[in-house]
């Protein structure tokens, strides 16, 4: 029997997980070794019920009591804190989801990469902050990494057996987010409640207002470069307003093959599950002729900076990476918190990214986590020091 753990099982991607291992027999057809959450252990005891979990990790050592009453009969180990979730993660299992949220999603990606096996990832963070230590990891430990974010699934999928060398560009779509349509003077009065609704997908709070700003696009060109080793200059963000083409690889000959599906992260979770083989997932089969129209438009720098500068972060190279998501997930807390507005996370950013060349450069590419670590700490501060500064 398969034996899988889902990392940051209670989140949007950890949900959908959950429903497909439901639905593909529960216990009877996996062996659940390890689940993780956060705040809500109510529905991650339930989770780790239901897959007779071997235990079950809060990221919060205060809610260890609430965990233990809620899984209390059921013989399920209860645990709370970051190293307990990298003990979690530690434990061998065939199949691990890394859905954890943020940098945060790093120590526990590594330990699963240190022991081997399947590593799915969604957590996009551990790449951008340290895709050089990621992917040396895998390769060290022959761990095997498959994309979940839903472009890059769709990259890894229309790629195939290519090789890199017969590829011309590759293209990530993005829909544009919540403002894509707004005025450009009005974005500054965006509000977090607007910002954290999606027009196509249905994902957690932070992604969702990431998409709004295109900083989920601008981490996904990192993801994309750090994943497949390609250059910048042949990553393209197309806007799809639709969502429905997900990525494109386009080759030498001047043919291209796209990717294409309903906006349903269980399809990428679920690939990433049955991979090498495929296997029927309840995502809806597309209907293009009740779409009707699939529109498309280049992206727009003046309404998202993020996009310039994570081409200037891949340049930079070294530890820009690490600086540019800390600062930007302390952009994100400081806008959720109302301290700044929703136009000045990109300039938080930017001043972070900027502050950090002048005073030291990016030096190498980090080699080890305390050194991303360091720099994911010097990011957050540099971005919490410049927050509307401008
Ligand atoms: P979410 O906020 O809905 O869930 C995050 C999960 O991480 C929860 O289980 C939460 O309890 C846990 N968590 C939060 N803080 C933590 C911490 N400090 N330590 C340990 N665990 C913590 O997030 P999501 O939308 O499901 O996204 C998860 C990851 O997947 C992110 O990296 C995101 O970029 C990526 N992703 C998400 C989607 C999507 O559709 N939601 C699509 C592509 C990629
Ligand atoms: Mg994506």
């Amino acid at each position: 029997m398969r034996s899988v753990s889902v990392l940051g099982a209670t989140g949007s991607i950890g949900e959908s997980a959950f429903d497909l291992l439901i639905r593909a027999g529960g216990p009877k057809t996996y062996r659940t070794v390890a689940l993780t959450g956060a705040a809500n252990v109510a529905r991650l005891a339930e989770m780790a019920r239901a897959l007779q979990a071997e235990i079950a990790v809060t990221a919060l050592p205060e809610k260890l009591d609430d965990l233990r009453a809620a899984l209390a009969g059921s013989g399920i180990e209860a645990a709370a804190g970051p190293a307990a979730i990298a003990e979690a993660a530690a434990r061998p299992a065939d199949w691990t989801l890394s859905a954890i949220i943020g940098a945060a999603g790093l120590p526990p990606g590594l330990e699963v990469l240190r022991r081997g096996g399947i590593l799915a990832l969604a957590n996009k963070e551990s790449l951008v902050a340290a895709g050089g230590l990621v992917m040396a990891e895998a390769a060290r430990s022959k761990a095997r990494i498959l994309p979940v974010d839903s472009e890059h699934s769709a990259l890894f999928q229309a790629l195939g057996s290519e090789s890199l060398e017969n590829v011309d560009s590759v293209t990530i779509t993005a829909s544009g987010g919540a403002f894509r349509d707004w005025p450009l003077e009005r974005l500054a009065r965006a509000t977090v409640a607007e910002a954290s609704c999606h027009p196509n997908w249905s994902m957690g709070q932070r992604i969702t207002i990431d998409s709004a700003s295109m900083f989920n696009k601008a981490l996904e060109v990192i993801e994309a470069h750090e994943f497949f080793g390609i250059d910048e200059g042949r990553i393209k963000v197309l806007v799809h307003p639709q969502s429905i083409i997900h990525a494109m690889v386009s080759h030498r000959d001047g043919g291209s093959i796209a990717h294409l599906g309903a906006p349903d992260m269980r399809h990428a979770i679920g690939y990433a599950l049955n991979w090498p083989r495929r296997a029927p997932l309840p995502v809806p089969q597309l209907d293009l002729a009740a779409i009707g129209n699939l529109t498309f438009a280049t992206p727009d720098e003046t309404r998202w900076p993020a996009l310039r500068l994570a081409r200037e972060v891949i340049r930079a190279g070294g530890a820009a990476g690490a600086v540019l998501n800390a600062a930007k997930e302390q952009a994100l807390d400081d806008f959720i918190a109302g301290r700044i507005r929703f136009t000045d996370m990109a300039g938080a950013v930017e001043r972070a990214l900027d502050a950090c060349a002048a005073e030291s450069g990016f030096g190498d590419s980090p080699g080890d986590l305390d050194t991303v670590l360091a720099w994911d700490a010097r990011g957050r501060h540099l971005a919490a020091c410049t927050a509307g500064a401008a």
